[in-house]
């Protein structure tokens, strides 16, 4: 892999080289059929046997429970930003909806969420996206359809380090770009998003998993494309489905599964970025990672150059951080 270029932007992120080698070998003849992935039928058995195949990888990679349905559906993250509240938030009558706001993604969740019902930003507005904000300063609403939360912040490299406590009201994340870094328990959220490009595959799909009783409330004016309850109904195949994104998904669950799982996905992660933060936390003020030393992420590493006492603009205006779009 030496003579491949490194990207160190957040997503889309590099593949493992099994995974390029193997989607290679495949292109122009997927399995002696004579055709690639790319051309066959989404209702071909051939298809059929790579949707079931990276499906029941994910939910063994990450113990998915029984009640809860997975979906490969388009639309990327962003199409979730609307999918969530379409289908969540006619959960309860008041039609409202908590969300932690801690970064560029969760704050453009909120914002489309206002399109379909009240929402309502459960802790204090923070002055920069550099934290968590502590529990105790949070003020849920318990008659709200759900609480959302973006489990890592990309561009601010803010990564919870818990699950939030939600007494009983339906836990969404979207963990988009820690998506498999480490194991998580199911069981504790409503709906799990994650768009592919970062971790587990290439842009077109977006994997959504989602706690089977709290399908049905669709409002009416959601598009059938992100009705949760037709593609759940359907398998994901009730349009096209992007079958070449899944295919990719499926070869990189595989490879995740052979390095050891989630379990070592974590310990990698850690690893890695703790490489930088120490790095970092060692150049005595020249490099300085804006965020808390709780919530850092194991994903996205910000950093700035700066002497410490030096001068403020300076430091404002030398962003290194990876990435700064992703
Ligand atoms: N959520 C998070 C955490 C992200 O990092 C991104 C993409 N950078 C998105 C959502 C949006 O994803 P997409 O571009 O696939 O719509």
């Amino acid at each position: 892999d030496n003579k491949r270029t490194m990207n160190f932007g957040a997503g889309p992120a590099k593949l493992p080289q099994p995974v390029l080698l193997a989607a290679q070998k495949e292109l122009l003849d997927y399995n002696g059929i004579g055709i690639s992935v790319l051309e066959m039928s989404h209702r071909s058995s051939d298809f059929t046997k790579i949707l079931k195949a990276a499906e029941s990888l994910l939910r063994e990679l990450l113990g998915i429970p029984d009640n809860y349905k997975v979906m490969f559906l388009q639309g990327g993250g962003t199409g979730q930003f609307s999918a969530v509240p379409l289908n969540l938030i006619g959960l309860k009558e008041d039609r409202c909806a908590d969300y932690l706001v801690t970064g560029t993604w969760s704050s453009k969740a909120a914002k489309e969420a206002e399109k379909y019902g009240k929402v309502n930003i459960v802790h204090p507005k923070l002055d920069s996206y550099t934290k968590v904000p502590d529990p105790s300063s949070w003020s849920l609403n318990p008659s709200a359809s759900y609480v959302y939360y973006c489990c890592n912040e990309t561009v601010h490299g803010v990564e919870f380090n818990f699950v939030p406590e939600t007494k009983g009201v339906v836990l969404v994340s979207d963990m988009s770009s820690n998506f498999l870094s480490r194991p998580v328990d199911v069981s504790k959220f409503g709906l799990i998003f994650a768009g592919a490009q970062k971790n587990v595959g290439c842009a077109g799909v977006t994997v959504v998993i989602v706690r089977e009783d709290l399908l049905g409330k669709t409002l009416n004016e959601c598009p059938v494309v992100l009705d949760y309850q037709v593609q759940a109904g359907n398998n994901s195949l009730y349009n096209t489905p992007p079958c070449f994104s899944i295919y990719i998904l499926g070869l990189v669950l595989d490879w995740i599964q052979r390095c050891g799982g989630t379990a070592a996905m974590e310990k990698l992660s850690k690893e890695k970025s703790g490489m930088i933060y120490d790095l970092i936390n060692q150049s005595n003020g020249f490099y300085v990672c804006p965020v808390d030393q709780t919530c850092r992420s194991r994903m996205n590493v910000p950093f700035r150059i700066g002497k410490k006492d030096g001068d403020e603009a300076l430091r404002r205006n030398s962003w290194t951080g990876l990435p700064n779009l992703a």
